[in-house]
């Protein structure tokens, strides 16, 4: 391994060990609690992050527990008071600043990703310029969060609405995007007038501790951002999701984990907005340009090495053309690098955890027990540790637990179809509805099968939409609510109606 760093740091911040390759700001590497402006232990001890792709312990941090989430909320609570009443200019100022820093220090945010998750240095140094885009265009959106003048009802009456933040904001993010997934809440959250309290997954702290690290150098004052990090997720969720001074609840995650946290949040009625899984098909047409399907078909199925909630899930391809696309699909598969993140020519990293890697196991077993065909791969890869192959398949029927679960990994599973009707129907019949991909060059059908997708993001030949500039949200169990855009702020303002009389008195 490229090891550029190894270091033993000051006990002032627990830091043990670390063990980040390519990191240049090692300040940038934090080890506790960001509570108030204040790096402080946690009340469950300490805890390894480990690197997915070697086994080894990167860093020893603080474990955070609901004691600590109390008093971050409690922080929160009292910062509210005066970032709420700042002028959407001087929000705007100190979010620059912080998308100044990210922008500055972005290898290094990529690098401790890279660590910690496992994701290819390139993607996570994309990753991190994706994360800033959200800091910078709310910086901007602020500034125009408007209300409106209505005309009146009566002759001694005005009637105007404006926007207010909500208050404090909880939330969970999820290990794959360690970084953006907090940027595109904590973004809106700031810009709106709230202040907010993080707990990122158990595996990916060290994202968002650096993020907190770069807020405070902007000068983003303390209790406005607070991180909690450990393990003790259960705990923590249910101070963010029932603590009365917590106004709005933002979750990234599962559906089966987003329906516990939407059921805890009811008994005080917060206002939620959740990001939760997808199972997304990627349509190919018998007009399509093969080779550009082919192309994102590997975009969209195995970045993170197949574990984002937007990635494809079900390929289906129509019958005429099956034969030619899986050949193109083989092919390209074949090529893809698998290594450790930090090589230069990996472009399929680690999963994240030995459970995932079981979890490939068992989607496999059952597809080849119901009659799929292993194209390439399907194994454990010779790397060892949390390395999956990329895996082709076809022969997918319905019944397959790959066609109705999220895959989260690199396995990509092919059906045929005949007819657009029948395809629709198929795509459409999944309690999810994130994100949908088809190709085809009749415009027609473009606009027809963009209708008819029962998603919230489609997607007609490409694989590839993320942008901080317009809104990501899912259908039916994939969420409510969404993020990016001028949609994406709106989930952290209230709505206020002034009904304002005696004007004629
Ligand atoms: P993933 O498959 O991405 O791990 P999860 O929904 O399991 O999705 O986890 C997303 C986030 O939710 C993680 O930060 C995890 O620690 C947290 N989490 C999981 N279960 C709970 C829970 N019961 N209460 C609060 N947070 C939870």
């Amino acid at each position: 391994m490229d090891l550029i760093l190894v270091a033993t740091s000051s006990t002032s911040e627990h830091q043990t060990s670390m063990n980040v390759p390519k990191l240049n700001d090692s300040s940038l590497l934090k080890a506790k609690n960001y509570i108030d402006g204040k790096w402080v232990d946690g009340g469950a001890g300490t805890i390894e992050i480990d690197n997915p792709a070697t086994s080894e312990d990167i860093i020893t941090i603080a474990n955070g527990n609901a004691a600590d989430a109390i008093t971050a909320v409690e922080a929160a609570n009292t910062a509210f008071k005066s970032w709420s009443k700042t002028t959407a200019k001087d929000r705007s100022v100190l979010l620059r600043k912080w998308f100044n820093l990210m922008q500055e220090h972005a290898n290094d945010l990529g690098a401790i990703m890279t660590a910690e998750q496992g994701k290819p240095l390139a993607e996570a140094v994309a990753e991190v310029q994706y994360g800033a885009g959200f800091i910078e265009y709310y910086a901007e959106e602020c500034k125009r969060s408007m209300g409106n003048t209505i005309p009146t009802i009566a002759a001694d009456r005005r009637l105007q609405t404006y926007k207010q933040a909500v208050g404090v904001v909880g939330c969970i993010t999820p290990w794959n995007f360690p970084n953006a997934m907090i940027a595109r809440k904590a973004g809106p959250a700031l810009a709106a007038g709230c202040t907010i309290v993080i707990k990122p997954a158990t595996e990916t702290p060290l994202s968002a501790l650096a993020l907190c690290e770069l807020a405070d150098r902007a000068g983003i004052p303390p209790g406005v951002i607070n991180v909690v990090v450990g393990t003790n997720s259960k705990d923590i969720g249910l101070v963010l999701t029932q603590h009365k001074a917590i106004a709005k609840f933002t979750f990234t995650g599962s559906t089966p984990v987003g329906k516990i946290l939407m059921t805890q949040c009811a008994t005080t009625v917060k206002k939620i907005s959740l990001e939760l899984g997808g199972n997304a098909p990627f349509i190919v047409f018998d007009d399509a340009d093969l080779e550009a399907a082919v192309n994102d078909c590997i975009a969209t199925k195995f970045r993170n090495c197949g574990q984002t909630c937007v990635c494809t899930n079900r390929i289906y391809v129509q019958s005429s053309v099956a034969k030619e696309f899986t050949a193109k699909l083989k092919l390209a598969i074949e090529q893809l690098q698998v290594g450790n993140g930090f090589a230069e020519d990996t472009i399929i990293g680690p999963l994240v955890s030995d459970s995932a890697v079981k979890e490939m196991e068992v989607l496999m077993n059952d597809a080849v027990k119901q009659g799929a065909e292993v194209l390439v791969g399907g194994n454990r890869h010779e790397l060892g540790h949390t390395f999956f192959e990329p895996t082709l398949i076809n022969n997918v029927s319905p019944a397959m637990k790959l066609a109705n679960e999220e895959i989260f990994g690199p396995i990509a599973a092919v059906q045929e179809f005949e007819t657009e009707e029948e395809v629709t129907t198929r795509a459409n019949d999944t309690e999810y509805g994130l994100a949908a991909y088809f190709f085809t060059r009749d415009v027609g059908r473009v606009m027809r099968m963009s209708e008819n997708l029962d998603y919230g993001i489609v997607c007609s030949n490409s694989g590839v939409f993320s942008t901080e500039v317009a809104p990501f949200g899912g259908w039916k169990q994939s969420g409510i609510g969404s993020e990016g855009g001028k949609e994406g702020i709106e989930e952290y303002y209230e709505t206020k109606f002034h009904s304002m009389g005696g004007i004629l008195t």
